[in-house]
């Protein structure tokens, strides 16, 4: 392996540039040269190629988003347009990639990998919704920005017998408003696992209200299962407390990394220049009881999600 590729892909994620700084250090301390791709697939078929100094990597660790930019292409399935971004990387002498992306992103690393270009993938997204790896580039920061946001809500919540119906992102992957509904203490989750009965959580808000006598109430809810302003209008009509809907939305994507999503990053970088510089492709990254860990993208792909039970059971003991 003479020269690397990187890119980022599908939505971003905060960490993006960490890993990409990682990957860029550890492969040009390897004697590897490494070449940014912008805008993802995209630029990848249109020759949107750099080279990428240490220093085009220096003072980005702490930034959100991904300076390469990301972008969606959906024609990267039609395996004659992957072919005009392999001529792309041909003509530049790149033998190897590294994509940050989700599930997606995953899949034309797969069918790039199959024509010749070895490709790791690292799993860049705030959802957690990847299965091989306990935790996502970003999930952390997300989960704080989730926390801060829901935090603050509580506290106007309180002073005026509210019931807060926080959306949070997820992607039908309920790990965001799992790990926030226990770090906010919310009074109910609601996720594509949990389910929704409309009627059984407005009986249960108004338990909370007659029987428990609580001041305020969280609701947090996954993305993608209900319109969240509709529901807080059956709040407000169905129960003690006066519903406001709060849909989180893209703040969850910004922000400056955590430094456990920089220190994730930065490992899970490593380990795909590592793994290419072996000569191995079609895997991905992941993390696993705190090993970095590789596994194959077919199979990842292939992975049922894990279950939540333990953390739903703990969630459900603390209400
Ligand atoms: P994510 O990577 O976050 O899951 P997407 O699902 O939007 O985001 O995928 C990002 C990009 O990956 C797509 O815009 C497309 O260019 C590429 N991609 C997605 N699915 C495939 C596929 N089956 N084959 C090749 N490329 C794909």
């Amino acid at each position: 392996v003479k020269r690397i590729g990187i890119l980022t892909s599908g939505g971003d994620a905060p960490g993006m540039n960490a890993a990409i700084r990682a990957v860029t250090r550890v492969a040009l301390k390897s004697g590897v040269e490494v070449y940014g791709i912008y805008d993802g697939y995209r630029g990848l078929v249109e020759g949107y190629i750099e080279p990428l100094t240490r220093n085009d990597v220096g003072d980005i660790i702490d930034r959100g988003g991904t300076i390469l930019g990301s972008a969606r292409l959906p024609e990267f399935k039609d395996p004659a347009v992957q072919e005009k971004g392999i001529m792309q990387l041909r003509k530049r002498e790149i033998d190897a990639l590294v994509v940050i992306g989700g599930d997606g992103s995953y899949r034309g690393a797969l069918a790039l990998t199959n024509q010749g270009i070895n490709c790791i993938g690292l799993p860049g997204t705030i959802d957690n919704d990847i299965t091989c790896t306990d935790s996502t580039i970003g999930f952390d920061t997300a989960l704080s920005t989730v926390v801060e946001a829901v935090d603050k809500l509580r506290d106007t919540s309180s002073s005026h017998h509210r019931c807060s119906v926080v959306e949070v992102m997820g992607n039908h992957c309920g790990d965001l408003a799992l790990w926030s509904g226990i770090a906010c203490g919310a009074e109910i989750v609601i996720t594509a696992q949990t389910g929704f009965e409309e009627t059984e959580v407005l009986e249960r808000l108004k338990e909370f209200d007659v029987v428990k006598k609580k001041r305020h109430a969280i609701v947090v809810i996954s993305e993608k299962i209900t319109d969240v302003d509709a529901f807080a209008k059956k709040v407000s009509l169905n129960t003690g407390f006066s519903g406001r809907a709060t849909v989180l939305g893209h703040v969850q994507r910004g922000g400056s990394p955590t430094p456990i999503d920089r220190v994730l990053a930065s490992r899970m970088g490593e380990k795909a220049v590592d793994l290419l510089l072996a000569g191995i492709g079609g895997q991905c990254v992941g993390i696993k009881d705190n090993q970095i860990i590789a596994v194959p993208i077919e199979e990842a792909l292939d992975m049922p999600r894990a279950s939540r039970k333990r953390l739903q059971d703990l969630f459900d003991r603390l209400v």
